[in-house]
């Protein structure tokens, strides 16, 4: 087993328990052992997350939870032990993850490969051959023995890249920290900081063909690179999102689809609430933030609500949030979407209440700023303040002009009131361009 060094300078203490586990412990005795950026917790007023009882993440764990790790292995041991029930275990700790960690690999920090994962017969050409229009027709979602095993090798690979967070956690990189392969599921859970990351082409091996989604069907894919579910009082902080190597542009055409080994960068369903989402890099990615994943979910109705701000949209396609039901902040953010696959940035869904207020777009000549909103079947947002190219633009005006039939009221009706850093929406671009993402705190 190799163990790996403190990252931090000052006070390192190895304990014997950590090297038994391959852990190495970072905070000593002492004054050290209180500051630094694995102590801090969200700010007073900065956003919904710091609500109610605000988001204080693992900033009190003790010495023997604070941990630096560099491979899932030490990961998983430093949330709890168990992937698969890391999620319950509520210990304060505070985990540093230094240098990049290969979430496709084994104990032995091995890397797997797609093949390791298939089970059951399962071949991307079976399962091509199965579900053929041409053969199983567009009525029906596939099922039978090629689905069953697409079915079963996912969630082999689910075990290994979808990482478990407990409550009150907090997760910080250092050192170029980046999880690549995967990401972190945060689910039924309260009290958990992200910061400094860098989250990495969640590929899924296994993508499911619809035949039922949209006009022509569509393949999608399991893993956002972090998923709340269910989770209250997370605060996702200074993180950079990406496909990285593995653009969707570089994907087969499958039954004349792309074949799409992506899905969310950082969604928020199932009844999550109280998420403050600031200073991001969310980029070079089609589906980036979801809010609320159904029109019927009577879980999310009073919940989903998540304030973004200071955060960079480069090179998105859609969702940059898409909501429903949520009373969601958006503010201070910088868009800067790219011409070609581009398809909207403010997602208006159903009993959605967005508040967008001093963003800043930067937009190529060919997207009009009509393209920045995209109803589905929502009424109302409130616009104000935001600028496009630099001109002050009403987002609701242009887009009603270009959709007559189906049109926004203004007015969100609500006011956010959980704002601790607001800047002019001048200086967004060069603002959230210098410090937003990981490697920047
Ligand atoms: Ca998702
Ligand atoms: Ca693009």
């Amino acid at each position: 087993m190799r163990v790996s060094r403190s990252i931090r300078p000052a006070g390192t203490l190895l304990t014997a328990t950590a090297l038994c586990l391959g852990l190495a412990v970072v905070s000593a005795p002492g004054a050290a052992a209180t500051t630094g950026t694995g102590h801090a917790v969200l700010g007073a007023k900065d956003g919904w997350g710091s609500a109610t009882t605000g988001t204080t993440g693992g900033s009190r764990a003790d010495a023997a939870h604070t941990v630096t790790v560099r491979t899932r292995a030490q990961l998983v041991a430093a949330l709890g032990g168990t992937n698969s029930t890391n999620g319950s275990n509520a210990t304060p700790k505070i985990i540093y993850v230094a240098g990049t960690i290969d979430l496709n690999s084994d104990d032995s920090a091995r890397h797997l490969s797609c093949e390791d994962y298939s089970t059951d017969g399962y071949t991307l050409a079976a399962y091509l051959a199965a579900y053929d229009p041409a053969v199983w027709g567009t009525a029906a979602v596939p099922s039978g023995a090629q689905e069953d095993a697409r079915d079963a090798s996912q969630k082999i690979q689910a075990d290994k890249v979808q990482i478990n967070v407990g409550s009150n956690t907090t997760i910080v990189g250092v050192h170029g920290g980046r999880l690549l392969g995967g990401g972190l599921m945060v689910k039924n859970v309260d009290n958990v900081i992200i910061r400094n990351l860098t989250v990495e082409d969640a590929a899924d091996c296994f993508p499911q063909w619809d035949p039922t989604d949209g006009a022509t069907g569509n393949w999608n894919s399991e893993y956002d690179a972090v998923a709340l579910y269910n989770a209250t009082h997370v605060w996702v902080d200074h993180n950079t999102f990406t496909d990285g190597a593995n653009q969707d542009s570089a994907q087969p055409l499958y039954y004349d689809r792309p074949y799409q080994v992506h899905d969310g960068q950082l969604d928020i369903t199932k009844g999550a609430d109280l998420v403050t989402a600031s200073w991001n890099v969310f980029k070079d990615h089609d589906k980036t933030n979801l809010v609320g994943s159904s029109n019927n979910s009577p879980v999310d109705s009073g919940h989903l609500r998540v304030t973004f701000h200071h955060n960079f949209w480069q090179n998105t396609v859609q969702r940059s949030p898409r909501v429903r039901y949520g009373q969601v902040d958006v503010y201070n953010n910088y868009y800067a979407p790219e011409s070609g696959d581009f398809e909207y940035a403010l997602g208006v869904g159903k009993f959605s209440q967005i508040v967008a207020e001093a963003n800043y777009f930067r937009l190529p000549s060919d997207i009009a700023a009509a393209k920045l909103i995209y109803n589905w079947g929502g009424t109302a947002l409130t616009d104000s303040g935001n600028l496009v190219n630099g001109r002050a633009t009403d987002l609701i005006g242009a887009f009603n002009a270009a959709n007559p039939t189906t049109p926004l009221a203004a007015g969100a009706g609500w006011t956010p009131t959980l704002r601790a850093q607001v800047s002019p929406a001048r200086a967004v671009p060069w603002l959230v361009s210098a410090l937003a993402g990981a490697g920047r705190l």
